[in-house]
């Protein structure tokens, strides 16, 4: 049923990989989702940040490169220009698991990029005083290594087994207090603590709607609503302002 903002006031788009596909860029998990060179599963964690940090480079500065030509897709425009529509009287807040920007990119203004934006670096010393920087170099050859303290460096991205930082997490939080409806599009669903957000705000009695290429398996019962589509394709249709 196609879903109309204006109806609601507290909106909440969490999204995924999935969304990101038709911008040429590979998901984790789903069909052609493998990133099959280098298993992010090992090397998407903190335990190879510490043991072998140049793999986490060679898995995600590729990312760096690809982004130099790939841009936002229509998924990402739309859910652009729907925010810009809305009035002050509806609180829109577009949560992304996706390091790649394209929803900034694309002028998404209220975003909040839980895993953080693989176009900064920073460095792996939490008690350093390097800030993160933009940095466009891959670094899939040589470790790159701080100026003041010599550690590795290490994109400003959140690994498995990372914690969110304390910003990310009051910003969910708050986005989630009052939430009327809350649409997740192109995510499996499994990574948390992004995955349980759909049980956050079925309590809250929001609608909950999921927009994704496949079902989720297994599935959850706490989306109400489930299209099966390219979000590329199927946003327009479904959602209007
Ligand atoms: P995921 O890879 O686990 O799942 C992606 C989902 O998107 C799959 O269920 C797939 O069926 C679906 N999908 C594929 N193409 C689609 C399309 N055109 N329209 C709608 N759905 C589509 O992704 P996740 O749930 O975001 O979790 C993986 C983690 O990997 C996240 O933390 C994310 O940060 C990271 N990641 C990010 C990027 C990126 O920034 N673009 C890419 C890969 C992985």
């Amino acid at each position: 049923m196609p879903i109309n903002l204006k109806n609601y006031h507290h909106i909440v788009v969490l999204t995924g990989a999935g969304i990101s596909v038709a911008s040429g860029i590979r998901t984790f998990r789903g069909p052609g989702g493998l990133w099959e060179d280098i298993d992010p599963m090992i090397y998407a964690t903190h335990e190879a940040l510490l043991e072998t940090p140049l793999m986490v480079w060679k898995l995600f500065g590729v990312l760096r490169t690809q982004l130099k030509t790939h841009g936002p897709n229509p998924a990402h425009n739309y859910l652009a220009d729907i925010e810009k529509q809305l009035s002050n009287e509806h609180q829109f807040t577009l949560i992304t698991q996706n390091i790649d920007g394209l929803h900034l990119a694309a002028g998404s203004i209220n975003v909040v990029e839980m895993h953080g934006a693989i176009q900064r670096t920073r460095c792996s010393n939490e008690f350093c005083q390097l800030k993160p920087f933009e940095d466009d170099d891959p670094h899939t050859e040589v470790l790159p290594t701080c100026p003041i303290c010599h550690a590795p460096l290490r994109p400003d991205i959140v690994l498995f087994n990372e914690f969110l930082s304390e910003d990310v997490e009051r910003r969910c939080h708050t986005a989630l207090l009052d939430v009327d409806l809350f649409i997740a599009i192109g995510t499996s669903g499994v990574v948390y603590p992004a995955a349980s957000f759909v049980h956050s705000a079925y309590r809250k009695h929001a609608r909950t709607i999921l927009i994704n290429l496949e079902p989720m398996d297994p599935p959850n019962p706490y989306f109400m609503e489930e299209t099966i589509g390219k979000a590329e394709e199927c946003l327009p249709e479904l959602i209007t302002v």
